[in-house]
């Protein structure tokens, strides 16, 4: 990037000139708004609304129980499926979208521990980033609890695993659990060296791709990896607690069983057997009756991918996450700012993250002049980057108006330092 290209008619000939500009049109945003958090809560998808409506009153008013079989309601989760797995590149028939992250993380989880407690017995420790996203944390260190029995959640540092897992990976390990791009830094780990690394460790690897899903090029099932999970409600814009999706390799399909036994995953759910018998390959992942009108929206988003370039996807992203350092370099140098995303492409994932000693405040005027990004602990402030509703000029208009809340100190206003439940 050349000092020549930062102005904003620059920006705007980008925009004209950029190959994913039509996708714009896909998406409802409020008026005057700049939204930087589809990593965290992905935009409205223009056919959202009228698929939601005709779901409740064509399928659900009219069908009723018949729509289990008539409107495909019971394939659903298999059917997402697939089309998750086309954009993260783990091939059909091994992916379900179902439950949450957190609670597929637990099934996954769970499901590898016990293939390991049949080979190896003595390797009872789980690995995971410290930084990772809490939840995933939290799940694991629930059922290192529940099993008992020496079972231990260990954490380790993002240069640990980058470098391999040369202090952490001992016999002892039975699992490695990662997030594939941090959440708060937006540093993206080597899937295919690092899933090597986990595995000459003679552990297995399970990764978590909510913040790379949609985001970026994704091989799952040519990393080597043994099983994964993730949101639909991020950069797949699936709407507001859409469900979440579960691959298996096609090494372990029939191999794993999992603890959330229920009806779902039951070979013949309708022959209501006393005796669980778990459905040949993927669906053995699910559990109980799904969300019909979410899992139906959240269609809608994977719709948009199923256009979409994922190669194209990922170029826009570095481009706009390349001019988003640029600019806080050259723009905004007097001010105590720290760049926390990596400046290699190949560590960086869809986001840009700075610090600064009064992030909170910041974002809070940022927001209330409409650009919507967030604030997580400690003093980082998240743009998300995403390619099919954000523009050069979006990029050129943030980073002018953060400048305006420095220079003239507009953080520095008592509302703007009430906090609410969600941050
Ligand atoms: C967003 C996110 C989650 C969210 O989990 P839910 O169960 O959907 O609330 C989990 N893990 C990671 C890494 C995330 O980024």
């Amino acid at each position: 990037m050349t000092i020549a290209d930062l102005d904003r008619t620059a920006c705007e000939l980008r925009d004209r000139n950029d190959p994913l500009r039509s996708y714009r049109d896909e998406f409802i945003l409020p008026p005057e708004t700049i939204y930087l958090d589809g990593n965290s809560l992905g935009a409205r998808t223009k056919g959202a609304a009228e698929r939601a409506h005709e779901v409740i009153a064509d399928e659900w008013g009219t069908g009723l129980i018949r729509s289990w079989n008539a409107a495909g309601w019971f394939d659903l989760p298999a059917k997402l499926g697939d089309k998750v797995s086309k954009i993260v590149g783990g091939g059909s028939g091994s992916t379900v979208v179902t439950d949450s992250t957190s609670i597929n993380l637990f099934k996954a989880a769970s499901a590898a521990l016990k293939m390991q407690a049949a080979d190896s017995p003595d390797r009872r420790v789980i690995l995971t980033q410290r930084e990772n996203f809490p939840s995933d944390i939290y799940m694991l260190q629930g059922l290192a609890e529940q099993l008992g029995d020496g079972y231990e959640v260990r954490l380790v540092d993002d240069a640990e695993v980058t470098a391999g897992f040369p202090q952490t990976m001992t016999d002892e390990v039975a699992l490695v659990v990662l997030t594939h791009v941090n959440y708060r830094t937006g540093r993206l780990f080597d899937m295919s060296s690092t899933t090597s690394a986990i595995h000459a460790g003679g552990a297995m690897a399970i990764w978590d791709l909510c913040h790379s899903a949609g985001a970026l090029e994704i091989d799952l099932a040519g990393s080597g990896a043994d099983m994964a999970i993730g949101c639909t409600y991020k950069f797949l814009n699936g709407g507001p607690g859409s469900p979440a999706f579960i691959w298996v390799s096609e090494a372990l399909q029939n191999r794993f069983t999992q603890p959330l036994s229920g009806w779902w995953g039951h070979a013949k759910p309708f022959e209501m057997s006393p005796d669980y018998a778990p459905a040949d390959g993927i669906r053995r992942y699910l559990t109980g009756t799904q969300g019909v009108i979410s899992m139906s929206v959240a269609e809608v988003g994977l719709d948009v991918y199923g256009r979409v370039d994922m190669a194209a996807v990922r170029a826009k992203s570095l481009q706009l996450s390349d001019l988003f350092i640029s600019l806080v370099e050259n723009r905004l140098a007097e001010h105590p700012i720290e760049i926390v995303t990596p400046r290699e492409h190949a560590h960086r994932g869809s986001q840009v993250s700075i610090t600064h000693p009064e992030g909170f405040a910041i974002m809070s005027a940022l927001i209330e002049r409409g650009i919507i990004g967030d604030y997580r602990e400690p003093a980082v402030l998240r743009f998300g980057l995403t390619p099919l509703y954000l523009g050069f000029t979006d990029v050129w208009d943030t980073v002018e108006a953060l400048r305006d809340i420095l220079d003239n100190r507009i953080w520095d206003a008592p509302a703007h330092k009430v906090r609410g439940a969600v941050t």
